[in-house]
């Protein structure tokens, strides 16, 4: 693993070697998280877009040279990565923007964003002979290690807050993970999925701890850059709970730049629950989230209720650095965005999926974005997650069946009035 020269502590500075630590900075305890650090310069001489216009790997191990694992381990065989950017006009249109894409994550293999973190946690516990993969989550991150250890025969132990919607619990089931219901939060199940880790020696996936799940999240800049032609768009809208999705992107973009393949740094957005907003809070008092206490979280977008994000540096810098901004939603608005982007797009999201565009829609209505702006949403993740907040969803914006006897007269009765 030449290409990758060290591990710096987000909160210190100090470095380390690759094997001097597995997961957080010793100095700084659960809360020191750590950048992966590469040489940009060998990279860059090994690989090169054209390696990537010929490349026939249409998952996220075409960017092998570009992640923090070895040329030559196994990757599982599910294909994660290379989700459609669709085009939308006409949503576009409708908000009075130019051109918009909508990059659709809840097409991954189970069905979230969080494959792209779980398929390195697998590849780096394999690479460390572990025995058993643990992580916490509030249901996305544990079906995607949960389906992804399915896919190589590796044992893991899954911690989810017992409140996790039905579809997120089955999948972990169906992939016969041992599932811990813990009877609290996310942030709860964090915990004592910590110590669990640290008591029996369980290798850790877990989000804002692992240094290398960013690094699986980042793929998706890779993509959203080259499905683009290489031409970074203006603005990338993404939901925020812990922080690590919106830490990867803003990573994802740091390569390409370091690696001079793209020559702007698109605006990062991240958009939060009103209930859950920790970090739009802190980016608009311009508090420090160091020291900043936790919130009491409440949302119906699950996947992004989190009282303590757990990489909450990361995830402000995306934002402070690229000159973006953090914006709230309430649950209601999170809600309307299903059948919006849905009836707009054809892509389905889960709450957490469309809270990205409801955060686009705030943005045109309070005039933060322009009107010829290239904006990509990203979706991440399916609606079919979630479906009692998709039938909620659909209540709330007054769409209703028709439940008639199965005779044509009753038919053309409803047909007459529709
Ligand atoms: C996890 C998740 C998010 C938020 O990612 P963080 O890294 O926790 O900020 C957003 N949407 C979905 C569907 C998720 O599963
Ligand atoms: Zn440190």
């Amino acid at each position: 693993m030449e290409h990758v020269v060290g591990l710096k502590c987000v909160i210190c500075g100090k470095e380390y070697g690759v094997d001097e630590i597995d997961y957080v900075c010793p100095d700084h305890g659960d809360e020191g998280i750590v950048d992966v650090l590469y040489d940009y310069d060998l990279i860059g001489r090994r690989f090169s877009k054209g390696d990537l216009y010929h490349s026939t790997n249409f998952t996220i191990w075409r960017y092998k040279p570009l992640l923090p694992i070895k040329p030559d381990s196994p990757v599982p065989p599910l294909t994660v990565g290379w989700t459609p950017l669709y085009k939308t006009p006409r949503l576009a249109a409708d908000l009075g923007l130019k051109y918009l894409w909508i990059k659709d994550d809840g097409r991954l293999p189970t069905a979230s964003f969080k494959d792209r973190a779980s398929a390195i946690a697998v590849v780096k516990a394999r690479e460390k002979g572990a025995e058993i993969i643990t992580t916490a989550s509030t249901g996305n991150a544990a079906a995607a290690l949960s389906g992804l250890c399915a896919s190589v025969n590796q044992p893991n132990v899954i911690f989810v807050p017992e409140s996790a919607p039905q579809a997120k619990i089955a999948q972990l089931l169906v992939f016969g993970s041992r599932v811990v219901l813990v009877k609290g939060t996310y942030d709860d199940a964090f915990e004592l999925c910590l110590q669990a880790a640290k008591e029996y020696g369980w290798y850790n996936r877990n989000t804002g701890y692992n240094p290398y799940m960013s690094e699986g999240k980042k793929t998706a800049s890779f993509e959203i850059c080259e499905q683009l032609g290489w031409d970074a768009p203006d603005r990338i809208f993404v939901s925020v709970g812990d922080g690590c999705i919106i830490g990867g992107l803003h990573k994802g973009l740091k390569d390409l730049y370091a690696l001079g393949w793209i020559d702007k740094m698109p605006k990062i957005m991240g958009v939060q629950a009103e209930g859950s907003s920790y970090m739009y809070q802190a980016w608009k008092n311009n508090e420090d989230v160091l020291t900043k206490p936790p919130i009491d979280a409440h949302t119906v977008a699950d996947s992004i209720s989190a009282g303590l994000p757990r990489d909450r540096i990361k995830a402000m810098a995306a934002v402070r650095e690229t000159g973006g901004a953090y914006i709230s939603v309430t649950d209601e608005e999170i809600l309307q965005a299903i059948p919006t982007m849905a009836r707009g797009s054809g892509v389905f999201g889960e709450p957490a999926g469309a809270t990205a565009f409801a955060g686009l829609v705030k943005a045109v209505n309070e005039g933060l974005v322009s009107a010829d702006e290239r904006i990509v949403v990203l979706n991440t993740g399916n609606g079919l997650k979630d479906v009692a907040s998709a039938m909620k969803s659909v209540e709330l914006v007054g769409t209703q069946p028709y439940r008639i006897e199965p005779s044509l007269d009753n038919l053309k009765e409803v047909v007459e009035h529709w």
